[in-house]
């Protein structure tokens, strides 16, 4: 098994940061709490968390920011929590970053489920110790490291955007379905919309577009899916 694992739950409501740290701690979790946005970064970066549990509206600095600020340096996983259900499909959308969202109210025990189900499909096992490669012409894909490389150039991907390029890149021609790619990012078997399998390729596209001017490799293809050719 792993070792110890810490989670940083970055939340301004004591009673919620407690009733998780908690849960955490009766799973094995290390656990450390910041009820303030503004030093987060800082705090990440010195102690280094192997998951983040992050509400969006804190004092000073909010969730979002703080996310997009991870992203420019680290892949750790990051579990947002909202106040409003329909707010999630909506971020979602707009690409910041984070793995998964949790809607308020919830059940602490839901949330230590989400934690695992998500370090389970963002973590390799310990026997794949060689950097293993997969590349499809510029792009380049390191598996464990969670890094994509188009013409050399490292491109920043969330770790869902980061998982439909390598189903892509695993079949080039294949027209993936939506329903494959998803349970390709999604290892828990969670069903979401085709909605926002669309936006999570959109952004890829967008991101990919950015350093392959020349070319668009990523087509869908009505009615059915996608495919990288
Ligand atoms: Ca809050």
């Amino acid at each position: 098994m792993n070792q110890t694992q810490h989670v940083l739950i970055i939340e301004d409501e004591p009673k919620i940061a407690r009733i998780l740290a908690d849960f955490l701690h009766i799973e094995g979790f290390k656990t450390q709490m910041l009820d303030d946005g503004l030093h987060a970064i800082e705090v990440i970066k010195r102690d280094n968390p192997d998951f983040i549990i992050l509400d969006l509206m804190l004092p000073n600095k909010d969730g979002l920011t703080i996310c997009k600020e991870v992203r420019q340096f680290s892949h750790v996983p990051i579990l947002m929590l909202t106040a409003r259900v329909d707010e999630i499909d909506r971020l979602m959308g707009l690409g910041f970053g984070a793995d998964d969202y949790v809607c308020k109210p919830f059940s602490a025990r839901e949330v230590v489920a989400r934690v695992k189900a998500v370090l389970r499909r963002t973590q390799l096992p310990p026997s794949t110790k060689q950097e293993k490669t997969l590349s499809y012409q510029h792009i380049e894909l390191h598996l464990e490291r969670f890094q994509c490389l188009v013409n050399q150039q490292p491109v920043e991907l969330t770790p869902v955007e980061f998982r439909l390029l390598h189903a892509l890149v695993n079949k080039p021609g294949v027209v993936l379905s939506r329903d494959k790619l998803m349970h390709s990012c999604y290892e828990d078997g969670r069903i979401v919309s085709y909605r926002t399998i669309d936006s999570h390729m959109k952004n890829l596209r967008n991101k990919l577009a950015a350093s392959l001017s020349d070319k668009e490799l990523l087509h869908s293809v009505y009615g059915i899916g996608y495919k990288i050719e």
